[in-house]
C-alpha cells in the first residue's frame, strides 16, 4: 500500500496522522472541506515532513469532486477523519450531523466501489459504547444507546461498514475507536485548536494557561471515584496517530473487519489531569469545582489488549508528555493557526 485517501487530513488527529504516514513511507492524498481546520496546517506539514502533502479542498458529501480525487490518484487505502464532532452542536443540529457524517461515509463506500478500493480505516470513539456497564471497556462490549447525535453517526457508520464489509468479500475494514486524544506534535507545530470556547478538557486548560479564558470549571467532584472528578483515558494524539499505521499494516493481511480500542488502557481523573499539567509545564491552572455535566458518564477507559495482541500497537507516551506538548503547541501558538 502506498497512496493512502486522508479525508479530513488537515485536522487535528488526521494532521498528526500524515506526519506518520509520511514517516513511514506512505504517500498520504488530504481531502478536507476545512469546516474545522486551517489551510495553514500545510505550511506546518511541509515544515515537519519535508514535503508538502497533495491536497484537495472539497467535502467528502461531493461524490462528483471525489470521484476526481479517485481519478487522478490511484488509491489503495482510505483512513476517513473527516467529520462534525461537536456533542453539543449534533444536539441542536442533528440532521446537519447525519447528513455529514453518514453521508460522507456513504459516497466513500460508493466510490470504493466504483474504483475498486478495497481498504478502509474509520475514526470511530469509545462514545459508541454509550453508557458502559463495566471497565476497562472491551471491543465486544455492547454499542449502541449513544448519549447524542454526534454518538449515533459513528454508530450508524460502524453498523454501515459492519454490513459492507459482510457482503464485499475483498473488503479490509479497521474500525477504530479513539478514547480521549490530547497533546500535540513535540515540534510544537502542530496541534488542536478549536473554534470558540472549547468543549473538551485539555484545550479548555491550555487556554486558562495562555490567559484566553479565565477559569476552568471541573465538571463534577461528587463522583464515585477516587477524587471525585470523572475518569477518562487520555491518549497522546502522536501514539493515536501511530496506531493508524499499524491499522494499516493489519489491513495489508487482509483480515476482512477489525475494530481496536485505541487508548492507554488508563484512566485519569479530570484533577490528576490538571495537577499533571501544572507539575509537567511548572505553572498553577486557575481552576473551581463546579456541578456535573449533562451526559457525562463517571468513568470511561479501554481495555487496548487486542490492538496490542493483533496489531502490535501500544500507546508509549506518557500523560506528562502530553502536557508538556499540548502547552509547547499552545504556547508557540496562541491564537491556534491564526496570526
Ligand atoms: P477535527 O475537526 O480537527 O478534524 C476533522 C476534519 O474533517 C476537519 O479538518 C474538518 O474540516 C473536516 N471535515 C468535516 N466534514 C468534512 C467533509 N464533509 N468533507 C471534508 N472534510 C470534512 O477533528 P479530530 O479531532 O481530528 O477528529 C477526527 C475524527 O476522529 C472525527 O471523525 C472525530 O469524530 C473522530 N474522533 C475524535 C475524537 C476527539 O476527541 N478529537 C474522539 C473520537 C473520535
Ligand atoms: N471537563 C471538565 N471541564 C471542562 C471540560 C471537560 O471538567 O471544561 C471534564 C468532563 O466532564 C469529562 C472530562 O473532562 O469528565 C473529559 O471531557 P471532554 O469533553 O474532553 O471529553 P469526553 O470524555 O466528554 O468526550
Amino acid at each position: 500500500m502506498g497512496k493512502i485517501l486522508v479525508t479530513g487530513g488537515t485536522g487535528y488527529i488526521g494532521s498528526h496522522t500524515v506526519v506518520e504516514l509520511i514517516k513511514n513511507g506512505y504517500d498520504p492524498v488530504i481531502v478536507d472541506n476545512l469546516c474545522n481546520s486551517k489551510i495553514e496546517v500545510l505550511n506546518r506539514l511541509e515544515t515537519i515532513c519535508g514535503v508538502r502533502p497533495k491536497f484537495y479542498q472539497i467535502s467528502v458529501q461531493d461524490k462528483e469532486a471525489m470521484r476526481q480525487v479517485f481519478e487522478e490518484n490511484e488509491i489503495d487505502a482510505i483512513i476517513h477523519f473527516a467529520g462534525l464532532k461537536s456533542v453539543g452542536e449534533s444536539v441542536l443540529y442533528p440532521e446537519k450531523y447525519y447528513s455529514n457524517n453518514v453521508g460522507s461515509s456513504k459516497v466513500l463506500l460508493e466510490l470504493m466501489d466504483e474504483y475498486r478500493v478495497h481498504n478502509i480505516v474509520f475514526s470511530s470513539s469509545a462514545t459508541v459504547y454509550g453508557v458502559p456497564e463495566r471497565m476497562p471497556i472491551v471491543e465486544s462490549d455492547p454499542i449502541g444507546n449513544c448519549s447524542s447525535p454526534y454518538g449515533d453517526t459513528k454508530y450508524q457508520i460502524e453498523l454501515l461498514l459492519m454490513d459492507y464489509a459482510k457482503t464485499h468479500e475483498d473488503a479490509n475494514v479497521a474500525i477504530l475507536r479513539y478514547f480521549n486524544p490530547i497533546g500535540a506534535h513535540p515540534s510544537g507545530l502542530i496541534g488542536e485548536y478549536p473554534t470558540g470556547i472549547p468543549n473538551n478538557l485539555m484545550p479548555y486548560i491550555t487556554q486558562v494557561a495562555v490567559g484566553t479564558l479565565e477559569c476552568l470549571t471541573v465538571f463534577g467532584g461528587d463522583y464515585d471515584t477516587r477524587d471525585g472528578s470523572c475518569i477518562r483515558d487520555y491518549i497522546h494524539v502522536c501514539d493515536l496517530a501511530e496506531g493508524h499505521v499499524y491499522a494499516l499494516h493489519k489491513l495489508e493481511t487482509k483480515p476482512g473487519l477489525v475494530i481496536y480500542n485505541l487508548g492507554t488502557g488508563r484512566g485519569t481523573t479530570v484533577l490528576e489531569l490538571v495537577h499533571a499539567f501544572e507539575e509537567a509545564n511548572n505553572m498553577k491552572i486557575n481552576y473551581k469545582v463546579g456541578a456535573r455535566r449533562d451526559g457525562d458518564v463517571p468513568e470511561n477507559y479501554a481495555n487496548c489488549d487486542k490492538a496490542y495482541k493483533e496489531m502490535g500497537w501500544k500507546a508509549t507516551r506518557t500523560i506528562k508528555d502530553a502536557c508538556r506538548d499540548s502547552w509547547n503547541w499552545q504556547s508557540k501558538n496562541p491564537h491556534g493557526y491564526d496570526k
